[in-house]
């Protein structure tokens, strides 16, 4: 299995992990454009026991439309977000896939909340659209 290393921009939190994502996805949703100031989200789930975290961090509680509550992960010295979970879906942590800076990670299968999505980009031809 591959070991890749997700960490922030000073490199002080990082996630190891050492199985292949379960699943890679997009969201063009406000709140990830919001979050990570690009606009849209690409994301890699990856199931937590495959997952070593270090560093220290700080939380961010996001509640979103459903009322699903997400814990964000950030480096409390330069403010990337490296790692974030589900409540009610801890066995999977997901991870903001610009955080590898490695441009053959596994692209995206799903793309989410298309309705946000600007105008200029496009999508793979083959990828899964939800709601
Ligand atoms: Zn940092
Ligand atoms: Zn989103």
């Amino acid at each position: 299995m591959p070991v890749r290393t997700a960490s922030c921009s000073c490199g002080q939190l990082s996630a190891i992990t050492s199985a292949d994502p379960v699943r890679v996805s997009v969201c063009h949703c406000l709140a990830c454009q919001r979050r990570t100031g690009s606009i849209f989200g690409a994301q890699a789930r990856f199931p937590a026991n495959s997952v070593t975290i270090g560093g220290a961090s700080k939380q961010f509680i996001r509640v979103g439309d459903a009322g699903s509550r997400t814990l964000f992960n950030f480096c409390p010295t330069c403010g990337s977000t490296v790692y974030y979970m589900t409540e009610g879906c801890e066995e999977h942590i997901a991870i903001p896939v610009g955080a590898f800076a490695e441009p053959s990670f596994p692209g995206p299968t799903v793309s989410v909340y298309e309705e946000r999505m600007h105008s200029w980009v496009q999508m793979p031809k083959d990828i899964e659209h939800m709601e």
